[in-house]
Formats: C-alpha cells, sequence, structure tokens
C-alpha cells in the first residue's frame, strides 16, 4: 500500500505578537494563507515497526527530528499500530524560510498515516496530534486561510483572499524561528498590524487593502540581523510588486501582484539578485 500526500508552504499576511506568555511561547495573532509550492509526500508500508524517512535534499534531518517522523511516531504511539512505515520527502519548499515546510510535513504525515491505517482520527484530535508537533502543524492540517491565535493552535477560518500571484525570493541564509523569537522585544514593537483590518479586506475580496494591510512584526528583527533580506524587499517593490512581506521569521520575501503580465519582469529581475525564486498561485 503507498499513498501520496501534498504538503503546501504557507506565507503570513500578517503576523503580530501581542506578548511573552508565562509558558515562554509568544501570543500572537497571524493571518496565514498556503500558495502552490508544496513538497510530496510518498508514504508506504514497511515490515516490523521501523519509521523510514528519506528526501532528494541532503540538508534536512532524516532522524526523529524529522517532524514528519515526529507525526508518524506520534500517531503510532497513540493508536497502537503496530506497523512500519517509510515516507520519502520530496522537497521542493525552502527550509529555514519561514514557509513552514517542516511543519507542513508533518500535517501531510499525519493526513496520509490517518488514511494509510483508516484511523478516522476525529479533527479535534488531528489538531492535538499536530499541536504536540509545532504551533503552526494545526493551520497546515486544515489549510486554506486562516486567523491564528494563542500561540498559533488556535484557529478561525476565513474565506480564501482573491487569487492573485506570489514571487518568493529566498536569499541564501537560514534564519531560526527561535533565534528570531529570542531577539524580539513584545513590549518594544512600534507598530502592530492589525488583524481585523486583513480579515475585513480578504472578506471584501479587496486586493489592495490587503496588500496594504501586509505587515509582520518579526522583519525588524531579521531585518536587522540581516540587510540583504531588507535589500530584496526594496528591490522587489522597485520591480512592481503590488504588496511585499517577509513571511514569518524570514528570510523568505514575498510579493503578491494581482497582473500575470507583471510576474515575468518582477521574476526575472530578483533572479539577478537571489538564487531561489519562485511564481505561484495563492491556492484559493
Ligand atoms: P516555520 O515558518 O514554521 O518556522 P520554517 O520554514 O522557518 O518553519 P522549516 O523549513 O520547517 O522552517 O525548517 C526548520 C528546521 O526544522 C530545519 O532547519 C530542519 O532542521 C528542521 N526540520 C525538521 N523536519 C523537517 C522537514 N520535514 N523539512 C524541513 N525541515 C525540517
Amino acid at each position: 500500500m503507498k499513498l501520496y500526500e501534498k504538503a503546501p508552504a504557507k506565507i503570513n499576511l500578517m503576523l503580530d505578537v501581542l506578548h511573552k506568555r508565562p509558558d515562554g511561547y509568544h501570543e500572537v495573532e497571524m493571518i496565514m494563507t498556503m500558495v502552490d509550492l508544496a513538497d510530496r509526500l510518498t508514504i508506504t508500508e514497511l515490515p516490523g515497526h521501523t519509521i523510514k524517512i528519506s528526501s532528494q535534499a541532503g540538508y534536512i534531518p532524516l532522524d526523529d527530528k524529522n517532524l514528519a517522523y515526529q507525526a508518524a511516531s506520534k500517531i503510532k504511539e497513540r493508536y497502537g499500530i503496530r506497523q512500519g512505515v517509510h515516507i520519502h520527502i520530496d522537497k521542493q519548499i525552502p527550509v529555514a524560510a519561514g514557509l513552514a515546510g517542516g511543519s507542513s510535513d508533518a500535517a501531510a504525515a499525519l493526513r496520509g498515516l490517518n488514511r494509510l491505517w483508516k484511523l478516522d482520527i476525529p479533527h479535534e484530535d488531528m489538531m492535538e496530534l499536530g499541536a504536540s508537533i509545532g504551533s503552526d502543524v494545526p493551520f497546515c492540517i486544515t489549510g486554506g486561510t486562516a486567523l491564528a491565535t494563542g500561540r498559533g493552535e488556535r484557529l478561525t477560518p476565513l474565506p480564501s483572499p482573491p487569487d492573485c500571484w506570489v514571487i518568493l525570493a529566498k536569499p541564501p541564509i537560514n534564519v531560526s524561528t527561535a533565534g528570531v523569537y529570542g531577539r524580539l522585544r513584545a513590549d518594544q514593537i512600534k507598530q502592530h498590524p492589525s488583524a481585523a483590518a486583513m480579515q475585513q479586506a480578504i472578506e471584501q475580496q479587496s486586493f489592495e487593502a490587503i496588500c496594504s494591510g501586509l505587515g509582520n512584526v518579526l522583519e525588524d528583527v531579521t531585518l536587522s540581523h540581516y540587510p540583504e533580506v531588507q535589500q530584496l524587499k526594496q528591490t522587489m517593490q522597485q520591480l512592481g510588486a503590488d504588496g511585499v512581506l517577509m513571511s514569518g521569521s524570514g528570510p523568505t520575501v514575498f510579493g503578491l501582484v494581482s497582473k500575470e503580465s507583471k510576474v515575468a519582469r518582477i521574476y526575472n529581475g530578483l533572479r539577478g539578485f537571489c538564487h531561489e525564486v519562485y511564481a505561484v498561485r495563492m491556492l484559493t
């Protein structure tokens, strides 16, 4: 028995940090949506008990540090599954990029194993399993577009934003999410983006209001350490993207573009600066 699961990347249309909680997590408000850039998981049963992870990408962990491994391990333990599994990850999403690639792989593994072993796991249990792996995993399980609060695991579904192009550019640096949150001084944030305004922009299907409402309080932290991310933002703006923002803790910068005629020019312009550039659609 073999099956496939797609694990799409996410971008943050807005990301705000309200305060640091006594448990060490940050209380956040984020609006996230999926884009059509995805890893592909091939899930095959193995004899015995082992969980085997493989990937064509040489730079992700293949042991129990891989989030897809953790997903398999937790499902096996919770539901008493005495069966091995091989998960091959065809990695297309840039790693440590602010695009939740690892979280999406974990979510796809949970969805796929739920199907493979016909477990019929109730939605709340899937979300709880996901949250025990990482704060972004519950969103990656449901997909679509959502407002995420708490530490990112409490979700309110939203309508899809209007269809548009998303140009993603990742400079050749890896940014640790924990490092960025560690350097953030939540009490000194100068300007908080508005989740309510972004939610309204999406509900009204206003592409212009979505572009003007983009905001991410982690930008100041990452941009002050990596001037090349700031430069990339400016270049994308100069090339004519309608709205530009860093995703998550970075360093990937995305540009929203409504007119297809502008996409090739922006893409080609960025390729002069940056090796990893993708022009994809928003997943609506
Ligand atoms: P987020 O936006 O959720 O913070 P990210 O896009 O910044 O995520 P990931 O691509 O998920 O970051 O990778 C972060 C780290 O997680 C990597 O450095 C890698 O060591 C580890 N990791 C574990 N499992 C995976 C996986 N399946 N794919 C990629 N990285 C993984």
